[in-house]
Protein backbone atom coordinates (compact mmCIF):
# COMPACT_ATOMS: atom_id res chain seq x y z
CA UNK A 1 0.00 0.00 0.00
CA UNK A 2 1.28 3.74 -0.48
CA UNK A 3 0.55 7.04 0.44
CA UNK A 4 -1.23 7.97 -2.27
CA UNK A 5 -3.98 4.74 -1.70
CA UNK A 6 -7.00 5.95 0.38
CA UNK A 7 -5.87 6.37 3.39
CA UNK A 8 -7.58 5.10 6.68
CA UNK A 9 -9.69 8.25 8.22
CA UNK A 10 -8.07 10.17 11.30
CA UNK A 11 -9.25 10.24 14.80
CA UNK A 12 -10.23 13.69 16.24
CA UNK A 13 -10.07 15.21 19.68
CA UNK A 14 -11.97 18.54 20.42
CA UNK A 15 -10.21 21.25 22.58
CA UNK A 16 -11.40 24.96 23.05
CA UNK A 17 -7.74 26.05 21.95
CA UNK A 18 -5.36 24.15 20.06
CA UNK A 19 -1.32 25.11 20.82
CA UNK A 20 1.36 24.11 17.80
CA UNK A 21 4.91 24.45 19.36
CA UNK A 22 5.93 23.92 23.14
CA UNK A 23 8.30 26.86 23.06
CA UNK A 24 8.14 30.10 25.94
CA UNK A 25 5.45 31.45 23.49
CA UNK A 26 3.44 28.06 23.41
CA UNK A 27 3.58 27.25 27.14
CA UNK A 28 2.85 30.91 28.46
CA UNK A 29 -0.03 31.27 26.54
CA UNK A 30 -1.51 27.74 27.49
CA UNK A 31 -0.19 28.52 30.97
CA UNK A 32 -2.51 31.93 31.00
CA UNK A 33 -5.44 30.05 29.44
CA UNK A 34 -5.91 28.09 32.23
CA UNK A 35 -5.28 30.83 35.08
CA UNK A 36 -7.98 32.46 33.64
CA UNK A 37 -10.17 29.88 32.16
CA UNK A 38 -9.68 26.92 34.07
CA UNK A 39 -12.54 24.51 32.44
CA UNK A 40 -11.17 25.47 29.00
CA UNK A 41 -9.51 22.51 27.37
CA UNK A 42 -5.77 23.23 25.75
CA UNK A 43 -3.46 21.02 24.41
CA UNK A 44 -0.10 21.56 22.94
CA UNK A 45 2.12 20.01 20.47
CA UNK A 46 5.40 19.88 20.26
CA UNK A 47 7.87 18.44 17.42
CA UNK A 48 10.61 17.48 19.48
CA UNK A 49 10.53 13.81 21.52
CA UNK A 50 10.83 15.93 24.77
CA UNK A 51 9.98 19.42 25.89
CA UNK A 52 13.06 21.69 25.68
CA UNK A 53 14.51 19.24 22.59
CA UNK A 54 14.05 21.66 20.06
CA UNK A 55 14.86 25.17 21.80
CA UNK A 56 17.87 26.77 20.94
CA UNK A 57 18.55 30.66 22.30
CA UNK A 58 21.37 32.14 24.36
CA UNK A 59 20.06 32.78 26.70
CA UNK A 60 20.45 36.05 28.91
CA UNK A 61 16.47 36.47 29.97
CA UNK A 62 14.20 39.40 30.92
CA UNK A 63 12.04 38.15 33.68
CA UNK A 64 9.86 40.47 33.79
CA UNK A 65 7.18 38.75 31.88
CA UNK A 66 8.19 35.64 33.64
CA UNK A 67 7.47 37.85 36.82
CA UNK A 68 3.75 38.61 35.55
CA UNK A 69 3.17 35.10 34.89
CA UNK A 70 4.43 33.22 37.51
CA UNK A 71 4.82 35.20 40.38
CA UNK A 72 6.33 32.82 42.34
CA UNK A 73 9.00 31.75 40.73
CA UNK A 74 11.87 32.98 42.12
CA UNK A 75 11.18 31.56 45.06
CA UNK A 76 10.18 27.78 43.43
CA UNK A 77 12.93 25.03 44.10
CA UNK A 78 13.16 24.01 40.56
CA UNK A 79 13.16 27.36 39.07
CA UNK A 80 15.31 27.06 35.86
CA UNK A 81 16.93 30.92 36.12
CA UNK A 82 19.77 31.16 39.11
CA UNK A 83 22.56 33.56 37.67
CA UNK A 84 21.93 36.80 38.03
CA UNK A 85 23.94 38.68 35.25
CA UNK A 86 26.87 40.51 37.25
CA UNK A 87 28.72 41.84 34.15
CA UNK A 88 27.99 43.45 30.81
CA UNK A 89 30.84 43.61 28.46
CA UNK A 90 30.81 45.09 24.66
CA UNK A 91 33.50 44.47 21.76
CA UNK A 92 34.38 45.43 18.63
CA UNK A 93 36.80 42.72 17.21
CA UNK A 94 40.14 43.43 14.85
CA UNK A 95 41.68 40.21 13.52
CA UNK A 96 44.03 40.60 16.43
CA UNK A 97 42.25 42.96 18.33
CA UNK A 98 39.47 43.78 20.67
CA UNK A 99 38.60 47.34 21.95
CA UNK A 100 36.15 47.49 24.57
CA UNK A 101 33.29 49.87 24.28
CA UNK A 102 32.42 52.18 27.44
CA UNK A 103 29.29 50.89 28.65
CA UNK A 104 27.97 54.24 29.56
CA UNK A 105 27.66 54.85 25.83
CA UNK A 106 25.35 52.43 25.02
CA UNK A 107 21.43 52.89 24.96
CA UNK A 108 19.83 52.07 28.39
CA UNK A 109 17.90 48.74 26.96
CA UNK A 110 20.96 47.16 26.37
CA UNK A 111 21.60 47.22 29.93
CA UNK A 112 21.51 43.55 31.09
CA UNK A 113 21.66 43.94 35.26
CA UNK A 114 18.14 42.41 36.59
CA UNK A 115 18.32 39.76 33.54
CA UNK A 116 19.41 36.36 34.40
CA UNK A 117 21.61 33.40 32.16
CA UNK A 118 20.29 30.20 31.42
CA UNK A 119 19.13 27.41 29.33
CA UNK A 120 15.70 28.62 27.49
CA UNK A 121 15.53 24.75 27.01
CA UNK A 122 15.48 24.55 30.98
CA UNK A 123 13.00 27.75 31.36
CA UNK A 124 10.41 25.59 28.71
CA UNK A 125 10.48 22.55 31.11
CA UNK A 126 10.04 24.27 33.79
CA UNK A 127 6.99 26.30 31.51
CA UNK A 128 5.89 22.56 30.76
CA UNK A 129 5.38 21.05 34.34
CA UNK A 130 3.57 24.30 35.29
CA UNK A 131 1.22 24.18 32.23
CA UNK A 132 0.45 20.49 32.63
CA UNK A 133 0.07 21.00 36.54
CA UNK A 134 -2.98 23.23 35.43
CA UNK A 135 -4.01 20.61 33.21
CA UNK A 136 -3.28 21.80 29.42
CA UNK A 137 -2.38 18.47 27.71
CA UNK A 138 0.94 18.59 26.39
CA UNK A 139 2.05 16.04 23.12
CA UNK A 140 5.64 15.79 22.65
CA UNK A 141 6.69 14.13 19.46
CA UNK A 142 3.54 15.27 18.21
CA UNK A 143 4.41 17.60 15.05
CA UNK A 144 1.50 20.38 13.55
CA UNK A 145 1.93 18.76 9.85
CA UNK A 146 -1.59 20.03 8.42
CA UNK A 147 -3.69 23.70 8.63
CA UNK A 148 -7.44 22.51 8.67
CA UNK A 149 -9.44 24.74 7.28
CA UNK A 150 -13.72 25.04 7.47
CA UNK A 151 -15.79 25.43 4.29
CA UNK A 152 -15.90 29.02 4.97
CA UNK A 153 -11.82 28.96 5.16
CA UNK A 154 -11.65 29.43 8.94
CA UNK A 155 -8.81 27.49 10.70
CA UNK A 156 -10.44 24.57 12.39
CA UNK A 157 -7.35 23.45 14.07
CA UNK A 158 -4.37 21.30 12.69
CA UNK A 159 -3.49 17.25 11.72
CA UNK A 160 -0.68 15.98 13.01
CA UNK A 161 1.96 14.01 10.73
CA UNK A 162 1.30 10.86 10.07
CA UNK A 163 4.02 8.16 11.07
CA UNK A 164 5.46 5.13 9.56
CA UNK A 165 5.49 6.08 5.85
CA UNK A 166 8.72 5.14 3.67
CA UNK A 167 10.80 7.07 1.45
CA UNK A 168 9.33 6.08 -1.09
CA UNK A 169 6.07 6.79 0.14
CA UNK A 170 4.80 3.50 0.91
CA UNK A 171 3.22 2.82 4.31
CA UNK A 172 5.62 0.33 6.94
CA UNK A 173 4.54 -2.23 9.12
CA UNK A 174 3.87 0.56 11.82
CA UNK A 175 1.92 2.98 10.33
CA UNK A 176 0.07 5.03 12.16
CA UNK A 177 -2.31 8.21 10.94
CA UNK A 178 -1.88 11.44 12.59
CA UNK A 179 -4.48 12.80 14.70
CA UNK A 180 -6.87 15.53 13.86
CA UNK A 181 -7.06 18.30 16.92
CA UNK A 182 -10.06 20.42 16.21
CA UNK A 183 -9.93 24.26 18.25
CA UNK A 184 -12.34 26.69 18.55
CA UNK A 185 -9.31 29.03 18.21
CA UNK A 186 -5.45 27.59 17.01
CA UNK A 187 -2.75 29.63 18.25
CA UNK A 188 0.45 28.78 16.22
CA UNK A 189 3.51 29.15 18.44
CA UNK A 190 6.42 27.52 15.99
CA UNK A 191 8.64 29.83 16.81
CA UNK A 192 10.94 31.54 13.93
CA UNK A 193 9.98 30.35 9.98
CA UNK A 194 7.30 28.33 11.60
CA UNK A 195 6.15 25.83 8.89
CA UNK A 196 2.32 26.24 9.22
CA UNK A 197 2.71 30.37 10.23
CA UNK A 198 4.79 30.39 6.76
CA UNK A 199 1.45 28.67 4.86
CA UNK A 200 -0.83 30.65 6.89
CA UNK A 201 0.82 34.01 6.31
CA UNK A 202 0.80 33.41 2.24
CA UNK A 203 -2.62 32.01 2.88
CA UNK A 204 -4.60 35.10 4.68
CA UNK A 205 -1.78 37.87 3.09
CA UNK A 206 -0.86 38.65 6.74
CA UNK A 207 2.65 40.35 5.53
CA UNK A 208 0.57 42.82 3.43
CA UNK A 209 1.79 46.16 3.76
CA UNK A 210 4.52 45.08 5.52
CA UNK A 211 8.24 44.96 5.58
CA UNK A 212 9.85 41.53 4.43
CA UNK A 213 10.46 39.48 7.50
CA UNK A 214 14.23 39.32 7.93
CA UNK A 215 17.02 36.68 10.08
CA UNK A 216 19.70 36.04 11.27
CA UNK A 217 21.32 32.38 11.62
CA UNK A 218 22.42 31.73 15.32
CA UNK A 219 24.88 29.03 16.26
CA UNK A 220 25.82 27.84 19.76
CA UNK A 221 27.74 25.69 21.27
CA UNK A 222 27.63 24.71 25.01
CA UNK A 223 31.25 24.80 27.13
CA UNK A 224 32.22 23.43 30.50
CA UNK A 225 35.41 25.60 31.33
CA UNK A 226 38.32 25.66 33.35
CA UNK A 227 36.90 26.55 37.10
CA UNK A 228 39.44 29.14 37.00
CA UNK A 229 38.36 31.30 34.26
CA UNK A 230 34.45 31.12 34.93
CA UNK A 231 32.97 34.12 35.52
CA UNK A 232 29.45 33.28 36.66
CA UNK A 233 27.23 36.41 35.14
CA UNK A 234 29.19 37.55 32.74
CA UNK A 235 27.80 38.73 29.64
CA UNK A 236 29.91 39.43 26.68
CA UNK A 237 29.02 40.90 23.26
CA UNK A 238 31.11 41.39 20.15
CA UNK A 239 30.68 42.72 16.73
CA UNK A 240 33.29 42.65 13.64
CA UNK A 241 35.99 40.14 13.16
CA UNK A 242 35.70 37.46 11.37
CA UNK A 243 32.79 39.04 9.27
CA UNK A 244 33.24 42.01 6.87
CA UNK A 245 31.93 45.60 7.32
CA UNK A 246 28.97 44.52 4.88
CA UNK A 247 27.88 41.50 6.76
CA UNK A 248 25.80 41.64 10.31
CA UNK A 249 26.00 39.73 12.91
CA UNK A 250 28.19 39.12 16.29
CA UNK A 251 29.04 36.96 18.98
CA UNK A 252 28.17 36.27 22.42
CA UNK A 253 29.48 34.73 25.50
CA UNK A 254 27.64 34.18 28.77
CA UNK A 255 28.70 32.49 31.62
CA UNK A 256 26.19 30.91 34.12
CA UNK A 257 26.20 27.64 36.48
CA UNK A 258 28.35 24.57 36.58
CA UNK A 259 31.07 26.53 34.79
CA UNK A 260 29.19 26.38 31.81
CA UNK A 261 29.36 29.07 29.15
CA UNK A 262 27.13 29.36 26.16
CA UNK A 263 29.32 30.52 23.14
CA UNK A 264 27.49 31.64 20.23
CA UNK A 265 27.39 34.09 17.01
CA UNK A 266 24.77 35.41 14.74
CA UNK A 267 25.10 35.87 10.74
CA UNK A 268 22.34 38.35 9.77
CA UNK A 269 20.93 36.57 6.57
CA UNK A 270 21.40 39.67 4.20
CA UNK A 271 24.39 38.51 3.94
CA UNK A 272 25.80 38.73 0.06
CA UNK A 273 28.97 36.53 -0.18
CA UNK A 274 27.82 33.54 -1.74
CA UNK A 275 31.16 31.53 -0.52
CA UNK A 276 30.27 33.16 3.24
CA UNK A 277 30.03 30.12 5.67
CA UNK A 278 28.16 31.16 9.03
CA UNK A 279 28.84 27.44 10.77
CA UNK A 280 32.81 28.57 9.91
CA UNK A 281 32.63 32.12 10.43
CA UNK A 282 31.46 31.10 14.01
CA UNK A 283 34.99 28.38 14.47
CA UNK A 284 36.69 31.18 13.20
CA UNK A 285 35.22 33.76 15.72
CA UNK A 286 36.84 31.24 18.51
CA UNK A 287 40.26 31.40 17.39
CA UNK A 288 40.73 35.03 18.30
CA UNK A 289 43.45 35.97 21.19
CA UNK A 290 40.84 37.31 23.11
CA UNK A 291 38.59 34.67 22.80
CA UNK A 292 40.66 31.25 22.35
CA UNK A 293 42.35 30.95 26.19
CA UNK A 294 38.27 30.73 27.30
CA UNK A 295 38.51 27.41 25.84
CA UNK A 296 41.70 25.97 26.67
CA UNK A 297 41.05 22.65 29.06
CA UNK A 298 37.68 23.11 28.63
CA UNK A 299 35.27 20.77 26.61
CA UNK A 300 32.32 21.20 24.20
CA UNK A 301 29.01 19.87 25.10
CA UNK A 302 26.44 20.49 22.65
CA UNK A 303 25.85 22.18 19.42
CA UNK A 304 23.30 23.35 17.51
CA UNK A 305 21.68 26.05 15.32
CA UNK A 306 18.49 28.39 15.04
CA UNK A 307 16.96 30.76 12.58
CA UNK A 308 15.97 33.97 14.78
CA UNK A 309 13.65 36.91 13.61
CA UNK A 310 15.43 40.48 12.88
CA UNK A 311 12.29 42.43 11.23
CA UNK A 312 10.79 43.87 14.54
CA UNK A 313 8.20 46.18 14.49
CA UNK A 314 7.77 46.85 10.89
CA UNK A 315 7.48 43.26 9.77
CA UNK A 316 5.47 41.98 12.49
CA UNK A 317 2.63 40.22 10.12
CA UNK A 318 -0.82 40.67 11.04
CA UNK A 319 -1.29 38.59 13.90
CA UNK A 320 -4.74 37.11 14.14
CA UNK A 321 -6.54 35.10 10.85
CA UNK A 322 -10.20 33.73 11.00
CA UNK A 323 -10.10 30.88 13.92
CA UNK A 324 -6.73 31.49 15.02
CA UNK A 325 -3.45 33.62 15.92
CA UNK A 326 0.42 33.77 15.67
CA UNK A 327 2.43 34.15 18.57
CA UNK A 328 6.31 34.62 19.77
CA UNK A 329 8.68 33.87 16.80
CA UNK A 330 6.35 32.50 14.61
CA UNK A 331 5.49 36.41 14.63
CA UNK A 332 8.77 37.67 14.89
CA UNK A 333 9.01 39.85 18.18
CA UNK A 334 12.85 39.70 18.54
CA UNK A 335 14.39 42.59 19.88
CA UNK A 336 17.35 42.38 17.65
CA UNK A 337 19.86 44.87 19.29
CA UNK A 338 18.96 43.28 22.62
CA UNK A 339 19.18 39.70 21.00
CA UNK A 340 16.22 38.97 23.21
CA UNK A 341 13.29 37.53 21.99
CA UNK A 342 12.04 34.98 25.01
CA UNK A 343 10.69 38.09 27.11
CA UNK A 344 8.19 38.91 24.09
CA UNK A 345 7.69 35.38 22.92
CA UNK A 346 6.21 34.73 26.89
CA UNK A 347 4.13 38.22 26.47
CA UNK A 348 2.79 37.70 23.07
CA UNK A 349 1.86 34.25 24.17
CA UNK A 350 0.00 35.92 27.41
CA UNK A 351 -1.75 38.48 25.28
CA UNK A 352 -3.41 36.21 22.61
CA UNK A 353 -4.60 34.21 25.81
CA UNK A 354 -6.23 37.32 27.07
CA UNK A 355 -8.07 37.94 24.13
CA UNK A 356 -8.78 34.16 23.56
CA UNK A 357 -10.27 33.72 26.57
CA UNK A 358 -12.32 36.95 26.51
CA UNK A 359 -13.51 35.65 23.08
CA UNK A 360 -14.24 32.02 24.73
CA UNK A 361 -16.53 33.62 27.48
CA UNK A 362 -18.66 35.66 24.81
CA UNK A 363 -19.49 32.60 23.02
CA UNK A 364 -17.09 33.22 19.88
CA UNK A 365 -15.22 30.08 17.84
CA UNK A 366 -13.32 30.73 14.70
CA UNK A 367 -13.52 34.10 14.02
CA UNK A 368 -10.61 37.13 14.08
CA UNK A 369 -9.47 37.80 17.71
CA UNK A 370 -8.89 41.14 16.13
CA UNK A 371 -8.49 42.56 19.35
CA UNK A 372 -5.37 40.76 20.42
CA UNK A 373 -4.18 42.51 16.92
CA UNK A 374 -5.04 45.82 18.42
CA UNK A 375 -3.68 45.83 20.97
CA UNK A 376 0.52 44.33 20.99
CA UNK A 377 1.75 47.75 19.46
CA UNK A 378 0.82 49.48 22.49
CA UNK A 379 1.46 47.06 24.97
CA UNK A 380 4.66 46.16 26.66
CA UNK A 381 5.74 44.14 23.66
CA UNK A 382 5.06 47.05 21.22
CA UNK A 383 7.17 49.70 23.33
CA UNK A 384 10.25 46.86 23.29
CA UNK A 385 10.08 46.67 19.54
CA UNK A 386 9.62 50.34 18.34
CA UNK A 387 12.43 52.25 20.16
CA UNK A 388 14.78 49.95 18.21
CA UNK A 389 12.95 49.54 14.62
CA UNK A 390 15.65 51.30 13.23
CA UNK A 391 18.65 49.13 14.31
CA UNK A 392 18.44 46.74 11.60
CA UNK A 393 17.91 48.46 8.98
CA UNK A 394 20.46 51.30 10.04
CA UNK A 395 23.05 48.18 9.97
CA UNK A 396 22.20 46.68 6.57
CA UNK A 397 22.30 49.93 5.15
CA UNK A 398 25.49 51.38 6.17
CA UNK A 399 27.78 47.94 7.23
CA UNK A 400 28.71 47.46 10.71
CA UNK A 401 30.81 50.35 11.56
CA UNK A 402 28.77 53.36 10.63
CA UNK A 403 25.63 51.51 10.90
CA UNK A 404 26.09 50.62 14.65
CA UNK A 405 26.72 54.21 15.55
CA UNK A 406 24.16 55.53 13.94
CA UNK A 407 21.57 52.56 15.42
CA UNK A 408 22.63 53.82 19.02
CA UNK A 409 22.01 57.54 18.30
CA UNK A 410 18.41 56.25 16.77
CA UNK A 411 17.73 54.49 20.00
CA UNK A 412 18.77 56.70 22.32
CA UNK A 413 16.69 59.56 20.79
CA UNK A 414 14.12 57.28 21.09
CA UNK A 415 14.52 56.35 24.72
CA UNK A 416 15.01 60.21 25.44
CA UNK A 417 12.29 61.45 23.08
CA UNK A 418 10.30 58.53 22.26
CA UNK A 419 10.83 59.68 18.81
CA UNK A 420 13.23 59.38 16.25
CA UNK A 421 13.56 62.29 12.97
CA UNK A 422 13.86 59.08 10.76
CA UNK A 423 10.66 57.95 11.58
CA UNK A 424 10.48 54.04 10.97
CA UNK A 425 12.40 52.75 7.84
CA UNK A 426 12.19 50.03 5.59
CA UNK A 427 14.23 46.85 5.47
CA UNK A 428 14.10 46.52 1.75
CA UNK A 429 14.75 43.26 -0.07
CA UNK A 430 14.14 39.37 1.49
CA UNK A 431 17.23 37.46 2.87
CA UNK A 432 16.93 35.39 -0.19
CA UNK A 433 17.80 38.21 -2.63
CA UNK A 434 21.01 39.71 -0.90
CA UNK A 435 23.36 37.49 -2.71
CA UNK A 436 25.82 38.70 -5.32
CA UNK A 437 27.00 36.34 -8.24
CA UNK A 438 29.97 34.27 -7.75
CA UNK A 439 31.47 35.82 -10.04
CA UNK A 440 31.09 39.21 -7.93
CA UNK A 441 32.42 37.77 -4.78
CA UNK A 442 36.18 37.21 -3.35
CA UNK A 443 35.89 33.46 -1.72
CA UNK A 444 36.31 32.67 1.58
CA UNK A 445 39.07 30.55 2.77
CA UNK A 446 38.44 28.65 6.27
CA UNK A 447 41.04 27.14 8.28
CA UNK A 448 40.91 23.57 9.17
CA UNK A 449 38.85 22.90 12.15
CA UNK A 450 41.61 21.32 14.81
CA UNK A 451 39.11 19.67 16.65
CA UNK A 452 39.81 20.84 20.13
CA UNK A 453 38.68 24.29 19.70
CA UNK A 454 37.13 24.38 16.07
CA UNK A 455 35.25 21.13 14.70
CA UNK A 456 33.86 20.32 11.45
CA UNK A 457 29.90 19.90 10.51
CA UNK A 458 29.58 16.30 11.25
CA UNK A 459 31.01 15.89 14.62
CA UNK A 460 29.15 18.99 15.30
CA UNK A 461 25.12 17.43 14.44
CA UNK A 462 26.57 13.71 16.55
CA UNK A 463 26.87 15.96 19.64
CA UNK A 464 23.52 18.15 18.52
CA UNK A 465 22.11 14.31 19.20
CA UNK A 466 20.03 15.19 16.07
CA UNK A 467 18.64 11.89 15.22
CA UNK A 468 15.49 11.35 12.63
CA UNK A 469 14.31 7.90 11.22
CA UNK A 470 15.73 7.07 8.06
CA UNK A 471 13.31 5.07 6.41
CA UNK A 472 10.99 8.43 5.66
CA UNK A 473 9.77 10.83 3.01
CA UNK A 474 12.35 13.90 2.59
CA UNK A 475 11.38 16.76 4.88
CA UNK A 476 13.19 19.09 2.21
CA UNK A 477 11.22 19.71 -0.39
CA UNK A 478 12.51 21.15 -3.69
CA UNK A 479 9.63 23.05 -5.57
CA UNK A 480 11.83 22.42 -8.48
CA UNK A 481 14.48 19.87 -8.42
CA UNK A 482 16.57 21.10 -11.22
CA UNK A 483 17.19 24.99 -9.73
CA UNK A 484 20.05 23.37 -7.23
CA UNK A 485 22.15 22.44 -10.09
CA UNK A 486 20.99 24.19 -13.08
CA UNK A 487 20.49 27.87 -11.68
CA UNK A 488 22.40 27.57 -8.00
CA UNK A 489 25.49 25.96 -8.19
CA UNK A 490 26.75 28.13 -12.02
CA UNK A 491 25.44 31.67 -10.37
CA UNK A 492 26.18 30.83 -6.56
CA UNK A 493 28.28 27.70 -6.25
CA UNK A 494 25.07 26.06 -4.45
CA UNK A 495 25.34 28.55 -1.65
CA UNK A 496 23.18 25.46 0.43
CA UNK A 497 26.41 23.55 1.01
CA UNK A 498 27.59 26.23 2.95
CA UNK A 499 24.52 27.75 4.44
CA UNK A 500 23.24 24.68 6.22
CA UNK A 501 25.57 24.26 9.28
CA UNK A 502 24.35 20.51 9.55
CA UNK A 503 26.13 19.36 6.11
CA UNK A 504 22.78 18.25 4.67
CA UNK A 505 23.62 19.44 0.99
CA UNK A 506 26.06 18.43 -0.73
CA UNK A 507 26.70 18.96 -4.73
CA UNK A 508 28.33 15.30 -5.64
CA UNK A 509 30.15 15.39 -8.97
CA UNK A 510 30.16 12.00 -11.24
CA UNK A 511 33.66 13.51 -12.16
CA UNK A 512 35.54 14.82 -9.15
CA UNK A 513 38.48 15.90 -11.07
CA UNK A 514 36.56 17.37 -13.73
CA UNK A 515 34.12 18.84 -11.34
CA UNK A 516 31.37 17.31 -14.16
CA UNK A 517 27.95 15.41 -14.23
CA UNK A 518 27.03 16.83 -10.57
CA UNK A 519 24.21 15.74 -8.58
CA UNK A 520 22.68 17.43 -5.55
CA UNK A 521 22.47 15.17 -2.51
CA UNK A 522 20.31 16.17 0.38
CA UNK A 523 21.02 14.17 4.23
CA UNK A 524 17.70 14.97 4.92
CA UNK A 525 19.00 13.03 8.28
CA UNK A 526 21.36 15.48 9.57
CA UNK A 527 18.81 18.49 9.72
CA UNK A 528 19.09 20.26 13.15
CA UNK A 529 15.71 22.19 12.36
CA UNK A 530 17.02 25.49 12.07
CA UNK A 531 15.29 26.74 8.50
CA UNK A 532 17.91 28.57 7.19
CA UNK A 533 18.12 26.91 4.13
CA UNK A 534 13.92 27.77 3.85
CA UNK A 535 15.07 31.25 4.14
CA UNK A 536 18.26 32.02 2.33
CA UNK A 537 17.63 29.76 -0.62
CA UNK A 538 18.17 32.60 -3.07
CA UNK A 539 15.50 30.78 -5.73
CA UNK A 540 13.09 30.16 -2.53
CA UNK A 541 12.96 26.62 -3.96
CA UNK A 542 13.20 24.51 -0.44
CA UNK A 543 10.46 24.19 1.39
CA UNK A 544 11.05 22.99 5.12
CA UNK A 545 8.05 20.72 6.30
CA UNK A 546 8.33 18.85 9.68
CA UNK A 547 9.61 15.07 9.51
CA UNK A 548 8.09 12.62 11.92
CA UNK A 549 7.60 13.87 15.19
CA UNK A 550 10.35 13.07 17.63
CA UNK A 551 12.74 13.35 15.01
CA UNK A 552 15.47 16.35 14.86
CA UNK A 553 17.94 17.31 17.71
CA UNK A 554 18.06 16.23 21.06
CA UNK A 555 19.93 19.36 23.38
CA UNK A 556 20.03 18.60 26.81
CA UNK A 557 19.82 22.59 28.38
CA UNK A 558 20.70 24.96 25.06
C1 LIG B 1 21.29 31.73 18.84
C2 LIG B 1 20.15 32.43 19.49
C3 LIG B 1 20.37 33.18 20.63
C4 LIG B 1 19.32 33.82 21.25
N1 LIG B 1 19.57 34.48 22.43
C5 LIG B 1 18.55 34.98 23.12
C6 LIG B 1 18.77 35.51 24.41
O1 LIG B 1 19.90 35.54 24.91
N2 LIG B 1 17.71 36.00 25.07
C7 LIG B 1 16.45 35.96 24.55
O2 LIG B 1 15.50 36.41 25.23
N3 LIG B 1 16.20 35.46 23.34
C8 LIG B 1 17.22 34.96 22.61
N4 LIG B 1 16.99 34.41 21.39
C9 LIG B 1 15.62 34.46 20.81
C10 LIG B 1 14.71 33.46 21.49
O3 LIG B 1 15.31 32.20 21.54
C11 LIG B 1 13.39 33.39 20.75
O4 LIG B 1 12.86 34.69 20.67
C12 LIG B 1 12.41 32.48 21.47
O5 LIG B 1 12.92 31.18 21.56
C13 LIG B 1 11.07 32.47 20.73
O6 LIG B 1 10.18 31.65 21.42
P1 LIG B 1 8.99 30.89 20.65
O7 LIG B 1 8.24 30.14 21.68
O8 LIG B 1 8.28 31.84 19.80
O9 LIG B 1 9.72 29.90 19.66
P2 LIG B 1 10.77 28.68 19.92
O10 LIG B 1 11.56 28.94 21.16
O11 LIG B 1 11.49 28.53 18.65
O12 LIG B 1 9.82 27.45 20.18
C14 LIG B 1 9.02 26.91 19.18
C15 LIG B 1 8.70 25.47 19.52
O13 LIG B 1 7.73 25.00 18.59
C16 LIG B 1 8.11 23.74 18.11
N5 LIG B 1 7.53 23.59 16.77
C17 LIG B 1 7.84 24.31 15.67
N6 LIG B 1 7.06 23.92 14.62
C18 LIG B 1 6.26 22.95 15.09
C19 LIG B 1 5.24 22.17 14.50
N7 LIG B 1 4.85 22.35 13.22
N8 LIG B 1 4.63 21.21 15.24
C20 LIG B 1 4.97 21.04 16.55
N9 LIG B 1 5.94 21.77 17.17
C21 LIG B 1 6.56 22.72 16.45
C22 LIG B 1 9.62 23.78 18.11
O14 LIG B 1 10.16 22.47 18.11
C23 LIG B 1 9.90 24.55 19.41
O15 LIG B 1 9.97 23.70 20.51
C24 LIG B 1 18.02 33.76 20.72
C25 LIG B 1 17.78 33.01 19.56
C26 LIG B 1 18.83 32.35 18.96
C27 LIG B 1 18.57 31.51 17.74
S1 LIG C 1 18.55 21.41 6.15
FE1 LIG C 1 17.83 23.50 6.43
S2 LIG C 1 16.77 23.45 8.39
FE2 LIG C 1 17.99 21.59 8.28
S3 LIG C 1 19.90 22.14 9.31
FE3 LIG C 1 20.21 22.53 7.12
S4 LIG C 1 19.69 24.66 6.79
FE4 LIG C 1 18.89 24.05 8.82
Amino acid sequence: MTAGTRLPPRESMDFAVVIVGAGPAGLAAAIRLKQLAPEASVVVVEKGAELGAHILSGAVIDPAPLDKLLPDWRQDQDRPLKTKVTADRFYVLGPARALRLPNFIMPRLMNNHGNFIGSLGNVVRFLGAKAEALGVDIFPGFAGAEVLYGPAGAVLGIATGDVGISRNGSLKSGFTRGIELHGKYTLIAEGARGSLAKELIAKFGLDKNREPQKFGIGLKELWRIDPSLHRPGLVQHSFGWPLDNRTGGGSFIYHFEDELVAVGFVVHLNYWNPTLSPFDEFQRFKTHPMIAPLFAGGQRISFGARAITEGGWQSVPKLVFPGGALVGCAAGFVNVPRIKGSHNAIFSGMLAAEHVVAALKAGRAHDEIIAYEEAWRGSALGRDLYKVRNAKPLWSKFGTRAGIVLGGVDMWMNEIFGTSPLGTLAHGQPDHASLKPLAEATPIQYPRPDGKLTFDRLSSVYVSNTNHEEDQPCHLHLNDPSIPIARNLPEFGEPARLYCPAAVYEVVYGNEAEQSDPRFVINAQNCVHCKTCDIKDPAQNINWVPPEGGGGPNYPNM
